[in-house]
Protein backbone atom coordinates (compact mmCIF):
# COMPACT_ATOMS: atom_id res chain seq x y z
CA UNK A 1 0.00 0.00 0.00
CA UNK A 2 0.86 3.81 -0.61
CA UNK A 3 2.28 5.20 2.45
CA UNK A 4 0.07 6.99 5.15
CA UNK A 5 -0.80 10.66 3.73
CA UNK A 6 -1.44 12.68 7.09
CA UNK A 7 -2.64 16.07 6.31
CA UNK A 8 -4.43 18.34 8.21
CA UNK A 9 -8.08 19.78 7.21
CA UNK A 10 -6.42 23.10 7.23
CA UNK A 11 -3.83 21.74 4.68
CA UNK A 12 -6.83 20.11 2.50
CA UNK A 13 -8.44 23.18 2.17
CA UNK A 14 -5.59 25.11 0.87
CA UNK A 15 -4.54 22.61 -1.31
CA UNK A 16 -8.06 21.18 -3.12
CA UNK A 17 -10.28 23.58 -4.81
CA UNK A 18 -13.51 24.17 -2.57
CA UNK A 19 -15.60 21.84 -4.86
CA UNK A 20 -13.00 18.93 -4.81
CA UNK A 21 -12.59 19.68 -0.76
CA UNK A 22 -16.47 18.99 -0.45
CA UNK A 23 -16.57 15.95 -2.17
CA UNK A 24 -12.86 14.70 -0.65
CA UNK A 25 -12.72 15.70 2.82
CA UNK A 26 -16.56 16.30 3.33
CA UNK A 27 -17.91 13.40 1.76
CA UNK A 28 -20.06 15.61 -0.84
CA UNK A 29 -21.73 13.96 -3.87
CA UNK A 30 -20.89 15.75 -7.59
CA UNK A 31 -24.35 16.00 -8.90
CA UNK A 32 -25.00 13.02 -11.61
CA UNK A 33 -23.69 13.03 -15.19
CA UNK A 34 -21.76 16.69 -14.63
CA UNK A 35 -18.53 14.90 -13.28
CA UNK A 36 -15.72 15.09 -16.33
CA UNK A 37 -15.53 11.26 -15.98
CA UNK A 38 -18.77 10.30 -16.14
CA UNK A 39 -18.40 9.22 -19.98
CA UNK A 40 -14.45 9.37 -20.61
CA UNK A 41 -13.32 6.54 -22.48
CA UNK A 42 -10.06 7.53 -22.17
CA UNK A 43 -7.53 4.92 -20.72
CA UNK A 44 -5.27 4.76 -18.30
CA UNK A 45 -5.40 4.76 -14.45
CA UNK A 46 -7.45 6.98 -11.83
CA UNK A 47 -5.90 7.96 -9.11
CA UNK A 48 -6.51 9.89 -5.75
CA UNK A 49 -7.88 13.26 -6.36
CA UNK A 50 -6.19 14.17 -3.05
CA UNK A 51 -3.10 12.08 -2.52
CA UNK A 52 -2.67 10.79 -6.22
CA UNK A 53 -2.76 7.26 -4.65
CA UNK A 54 -3.79 4.75 -7.88
CA UNK A 55 -7.43 3.51 -7.46
CA UNK A 56 -8.99 2.13 -10.13
CA UNK A 57 -7.96 1.20 -13.65
CA UNK A 58 -9.83 2.40 -17.02
CA UNK A 59 -10.24 -1.22 -18.06
CA UNK A 60 -12.45 -1.62 -15.42
CA UNK A 61 -14.87 1.32 -16.05
CA UNK A 62 -18.28 0.42 -17.28
CA UNK A 63 -21.23 2.71 -18.23
CA UNK A 64 -23.46 2.30 -15.41
CA UNK A 65 -26.51 4.77 -16.36
CA UNK A 66 -26.12 6.42 -13.39
CA UNK A 67 -24.49 9.58 -13.83
CA UNK A 68 -21.14 8.77 -11.85
CA UNK A 69 -18.32 6.90 -13.42
CA UNK A 70 -18.49 3.30 -12.46
CA UNK A 71 -15.82 0.46 -12.04
CA UNK A 72 -16.12 -3.34 -11.42
CA UNK A 73 -13.03 -3.27 -8.49
CA UNK A 74 -10.45 -0.94 -7.33
CA UNK A 75 -6.46 -1.59 -9.23
CA UNK A 76 -5.48 -2.49 -5.82
CA UNK A 77 -8.01 -3.76 -3.35
CA UNK A 78 -5.68 -2.41 -0.49
CA UNK A 79 -5.62 0.83 -1.89
CA UNK A 80 -9.86 1.44 -0.91
CA UNK A 81 -10.89 1.03 2.75
CA UNK A 82 -14.63 0.65 2.83
CA UNK A 83 -16.83 1.51 5.67
CA UNK A 84 -20.74 1.20 6.61
CA UNK A 85 -22.70 4.71 5.68
CA UNK A 86 -25.78 4.55 7.51
CA UNK A 87 -26.44 8.43 6.40
CA UNK A 88 -29.25 9.53 5.14
CA UNK A 89 -31.80 6.80 6.29
CA UNK A 90 -29.79 4.57 3.78
CA UNK A 91 -27.45 1.56 4.23
CA UNK A 92 -24.57 1.68 1.91
CA UNK A 93 -21.04 1.24 1.52
CA UNK A 94 -18.72 4.09 1.62
CA UNK A 95 -15.15 3.98 -0.68
CA UNK A 96 -12.56 5.88 0.51
CA UNK A 97 -8.90 6.30 -0.23
CA UNK A 98 -6.79 3.93 2.26
CA UNK A 99 -3.85 6.12 2.09
CA UNK A 100 -5.25 9.60 2.99
CA UNK A 101 -8.78 8.77 4.22
CA UNK A 102 -10.36 10.55 1.34
CA UNK A 103 -13.73 10.31 0.61
CA UNK A 104 -14.51 8.59 -2.85
CA UNK A 105 -17.96 7.19 -3.41
CA UNK A 106 -19.80 4.23 -2.40
CA UNK A 107 -19.58 0.41 -3.97
CA UNK A 108 -23.20 -1.47 -4.58
CA UNK A 109 -23.85 -5.22 -5.06
CA UNK A 110 -25.65 -4.50 -8.53
CA UNK A 111 -22.43 -4.47 -10.57
CA UNK A 112 -22.06 -6.25 -13.80
CA UNK A 113 -18.19 -8.47 -13.00
CA UNK A 114 -17.77 -11.33 -11.36
CA UNK A 115 -17.70 -9.87 -8.67
CA UNK A 116 -20.84 -7.88 -8.50
CA UNK A 117 -19.26 -5.04 -7.13
CA UNK A 118 -20.12 -1.52 -8.72
CA UNK A 119 -17.69 1.03 -7.54
CA UNK A 120 -19.66 4.75 -8.08
CA UNK A 121 -17.45 7.26 -7.90
CA UNK A 122 -17.19 11.03 -7.82
CA UNK A 123 -15.31 12.35 -11.01
CA UNK A 124 -14.23 15.00 -8.68
CA UNK A 125 -12.57 12.39 -6.69
CA UNK A 126 -10.23 11.08 -9.56
CA UNK A 127 -7.22 12.27 -11.34
CA UNK A 128 -7.00 9.85 -14.93
CA UNK A 129 -3.42 9.79 -15.60
CA UNK A 130 -3.88 8.44 -19.39
CA UNK A 131 -1.91 5.52 -20.85
CA UNK A 132 0.73 6.71 -23.37
FE1 LIG B 1 -5.85 9.60 -1.40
Amino acid sequence: MEAKVNKTEEQWREELDPDRYRVLRKKGTEPPFTGAYTHSKETGMYRCGACGTDLFSSDTKFDSGTGWPSFTEPALAENVRLEADNSLFMKRTEVLCAACDSHLGHVFDDGPGPNGQRFCINSLALDLDPAE
